[in-house]
């Protein structure tokens, strides 16, 4: 349609407003209240324009355009409301514009120096106190034009709920929860506000005095946190060479400018004093790290490998690549193990987090990734929350699915045997006992079965093993199922009708259910569910296993695992191998190395003589740890590389020191198969180095003549290798990124998968009994502990911990319940020992009621001081060789 403004004749599309036909076509019309994101509010009244036949000015944010419109944007009419309305906005606090943090990018300053204010005309009321309590954001009324943008965004983008509008008329301000300072309240701190916020009312407590924003440059990049892969802005002082705020991209696919806690505050770690500036090399075991010159130290790890590999063979040594490095490092360093070293020992913390997804996911449908994509969370009736404590463990996922929720899109069904924040939004909630998953979704699938609530033609024409399935499934009648899992019939009655009859039926899950000894068992029933349903090849639908770290995914795909090459072509198959020895002008090992976990077992017993670790920290994130220590300290010569020292650089020979996330180029994949580009922002401490450096320093002193000048050379090499990563190119990969399988350039990458066809042709249903844990309570360890992360802290804590402000917000602790604390006389607080058969901490107890059932503790796994690994058993399932984190037995006392 047209319309014409300002006497321009402008196209407009249906829905679209005359604030948003103006600025696409560059007409500026001064606005406040409106954001893409949150949309018209009309709150702030600035955006006024005169609109022929319509009596009065109106706001141009809520008209929206018709043919034939006439609309003017510019006359004196409108300019002198438009005056009035700002000069009100800045009378009504004190704009303290010289000093104000926002100073430079406030849209009210912006607006006034448009309209030509130079200072309010009206008095300026009592002063409010500015709330400074939280960790991270400053709230100051004074400031507020009372736009509304920040409980649009609290309530309906991130849907955390904490911010209102308070009091009446004149005296209306914005509060947190029921008038409660920001930090007494329930926020999570994760930002939103200040984001959408267009003046100073709502600040970044830790940019404030770090740098004017025409002082900073802006370099966009992938958070290093978690696997959802938020695609964020650094803004750095480059007279300082440090990060001072960083914020969301707006539009960006998978987190469509909101960050978390973690993601927007959690950067202390990059511009920390403690950063590594220098290799360090032990002389003698026992000894003190000294610094050494890089060419000291690349040459004694040569020396040594090189030794090793000569006197005991190339399986003598093995290598832990890294989540938190980039694709093309993971990919240079599994091809440093199997090229230069010669062995396949080179696995990852995948191992401990995700191996079952891979092998469950790759056995029954082909393909071992998450099937599905975040954009359309919305588009599922029902969604299945199962193990995966989404809202801290994957926060920005866990706002869409509350948003899916929220707006009546999705109804939830979570089962966890802990009370999580999803809990709350979903229509029914149930605890399961911990373990017993297979016992639930055999019990819902022989329910859907008896009831004919699933997709027959589905499973006829793209399933096999139905029959199988049916004959296993038919062993838990709903009153068997009930027994195993802790959870009422009536309960699981209803959720097999609600997810069985839906149209579309999604489920999410993640650590609860892979770290298992019947992990991939796990996985694969929740194929069967989905295959029973026929819930996967559409959008909305599928298995979302929400991988753990930023670039878990990359690494996998990037083949850091034993057991395959880049793109999953496994080493035993003639085929791959004989490509990829062509690839690399060398000869291959053709057999499957070793895990992580069988690496630190083969380590411990002398056959593993050197281990180079990338980016691990193994002394906090394994199982067992006294194991783990007994082994390191054994190990004959331990490289380990990266950003910090840490527990594990503590047992280490050689210390290499590596540059973080912000001072690389490269690609991240994210959860769901999105490769987005890295961007180096700033320079790193001292001597570090970017990993891929390093690994091809190390690899040319050991006769390779690899000669890679940037991440994107070995990008070009890689995906000429990698079918799924085939048309990821450097240039392709723009601000949208591209999700894989992209087998060619001309490819539009793939937004879920098994569209006609499974991966592996058919589906394969596979009948899968229940087993019990590896390891039951019993009188002397009574109580199930079970594991996992909060929302403020990260994996092991290398980075997460060095921002004081998650510290102050997330220390270690153990959750129990009242029961279980009233049995053993503990109160919330008191100091507790809790032991196991491997080991003993002690720690803080929170008691809880209804956030975790009685006779089960949880224990997040960050912190060194309470180290829950020391608990943990190393029992391992069969097939992925993932440890039983979730389920071990323990007891505690009062200390
Ligand atoms: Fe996003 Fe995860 Fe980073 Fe939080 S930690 S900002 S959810 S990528």
């Amino acid at each position: 349609m047209k319309v014409t403004i300002d006497g321009r004749e402008l196209e407009a599309k249906a829905g679209e407003s005359i604030l948003e036909v103006a600025r696409a076509n560059g007409i500026k019309i001064i606005s406040l209240c409106y954001h893409a994101k949150t949309g018209p509010a009309a709150k702030c009244r600035a955006c006024l324009v005169e609109v022929e036949g319509m009596r009065g000015l109106q706001t141009s944010c809520t008209i929206m355009a018709k043919e034939g419109m006439r609309v003017v944007t510019n006359s004196d009419n409108v300019r002198q409301a438009q005056r009035l309305v700002v000069d009100l906005l800045l009378s009504s606090g004190r704009h303290d514009c010289l000093s104000c943090e926002k100073n430079g990018e406030c849209e009210l300053q912006e607006a006034a120096y448009f309209l030509g204010i130079e200072r309010p005309s009206f008095k300026i009321d009592d002063l409010r106190p500015r709330d400074s309590s939280s960790e991270f954001i400053i709230r100051d009324n004074e400031k507020c034009i009372k736009c509304g943008r920040c409980i649009a965004g609290c309530s309906s983008t991130v849907v955390n709920e904490v911010l209102s509008f308070g009091y009446r008329s004149s005296e209306t301000e914005v509060v947190c929860d029921d008038d409660r300072p920001m930090g007494e309240s329930s926020c999570v701190q994760c930002g939103e506000c200040s984001q959408l916020c267009p003046v100073g009312a709502i600040v970044n407590k830790n940019s404030v005095g770090n740098g004017r924003p025409w002082e900073l440059k802006k370099v966009d990049s992938v958070c290093a946190y978690c696997g959802v892969g938020c695609r964020l802005t650094f803004h750095i002082n480059t007279r300082t060479n440090k990060i001072v705020k960083i914020t969301g991209i707006e539009g960006a696919p998978c987190n469509d400018g909101m960050l978390c806690v973690k993601g927007r505050f959690g950067y202390d770690f990059v511009n920390s004093s403690e950063r590594l500036t220098t290799p360090l090399i032990r002389d003698k075991k026992g000894g003190t790290l000294r610094p050494a010159t890089w060419a000291e130290a690349i040459k004694l790890v040569a020396d040594k490998f090189s030794r090793v590999k000569q006197e005991s063979g190339a399986n003598a040594l093995a290598g832990l690549a890294s989540a938190k490095v980039t694709n093309e490092e993971n990919y240079l360093f599994q091809k440093f193990m199997r090229a230069v070293i010669g062995t396949n020992n080179v696995d990852h913390c995948a191992r401990l987090c995700h191996a079952s997804t891979v092998a469950g996911l790759a056995s029954s449908l082909g393909s071992g990734a998450m099937t599905n994509n975040i954009a359309e969370i919305d588009r599922a009736e029902v969604s299945l929350i199962i193990g995966s404590n989404t809202t801290e463990a994957h926060p920005v996922i866990g706002s869409y699915i509350k948003r899916a929720a929220r707006q009546g899109k999705t109804k939830l069904i979570v089962v966890d045997p802990k009370w999580i924040e999803l809990a709350d939004y979903a229509e029914i909630y149930v605890n399961q006992r911990c373990g017993s998953d297979v016992a639930f979704l055999n019990g819902i699938m022989n329910l859907i079965i008896e009831n004919n609530w699933y997709d027959k033609k589905y499973v006829d024409e793209r399933c096999e093993g139905f029959e199988e399935l049916k004959a296993e499934v038919a062993k838990y009648p709903v009153e068997v199922a009930a027994k195993l899992t802790g959870i009422s019939e009536a309960k699981l009655k209803a959720i097999a009708k609600m997810f069985g009859t839906a149209k579309i039926a999604s489920v999410f899950y993640s650590m609860g259910i892979t770290q298992h000894t019947t992990g991939t068992d796990n996985v694969w029933s929740i194929a069967n569910l989905q295959m029973l349903c026929g819930n996967i090849g559409m959008p909305g639908g599928g298995i979302n296993a929400l991988r753990g770290q930023a670039n878990v995914q990359g690494a996998c795909d990037m083949g850091a695992l034993p057991n395959v090459y880049p793109g999953y072509q496994s080493v035993t198959d003639p085929k791959a191998k004989e490509k990829f020895e062509k690839a690399w002008g060398v000869t291959l090992d053709d057999k499957v190395g070793l895990t992580v976990t069988e690496q630190i077992k083969a380590a411990g017993e002398g056959k593993v003589r050197a281990l180079y670790i990338m980016g691990e920290n193994p002394m906090l994130s394994d199982p067992d740890l006294n194991h783990v220590k007994a082994a390191l300290e054994k190990t004959e010569f331990l490289v380990v590389q990266d950003i910090f020292l840490t527990e594990t650089t503590e047992l280490a020979d050689v210390v290499l020191p590596a540059a973080s996330f912000a001072e690389k180029d490269g690609f991240f994949t994210n959860t769901e198969r999105r490769v987005q580009r890295l961007n180096k922002g700033i320079i790193s401490p001292g001597e570090a180095k970017e990993d891929w450096l390093i690994i091809q320093e190390i690899a040319r002193a050991m006769g390779a003549t690899w000669q890679y000048e940037s991440a994107c050379d070995i990008q070009e090499e890689l995906r000429g290798l990698t079918p799924q990563y085939g048309g990821i190119s450097w240039a392709r990969v723009a601000d949208q990124g591209l999700q894989w399988p992209c087998p060619t350039l001309e490819h539009p990458g793939t937004a879920y998968l098994h569209k006609e066809k499974f991966a592996r042709g058919r589906g394969l249903m596979k009948a899968i009994p229940f087993k019990e844990p590896n390891e039951l309570p019993d009188s002397e360890y009574p109580l199930v502990l079970t594991t996992g992360r909060v929302l403020e802290q990260f994996h092991t804590g290398t980075m997460s911990r060095k921002t004081q402000g998650l510290n102050n917000l997330a220390g270690p602790k153990v959750i129990i319940s009242e029961a279980d604390a009233k049995a053993l006389k503990i109160k919330d607080g008191d100091k507790v020992k809790v032991s196991s058969r491997r080991g003993e901490i002690e720690t803080r107890a929170q008691v809880c009621e209804g956030l975790i059932p009685k006779g089960t503790v949880f224990i997040p796994f960050h912190y060194v001081e309470a180290a829950a690994n020391f608990l943990t058993n190393p029992a391992v399932d069969p097939v992925a060789k993932i440890p039983e984190f979730k389920a071990c037995a323990v007891k505690i006392s009062k200390v």
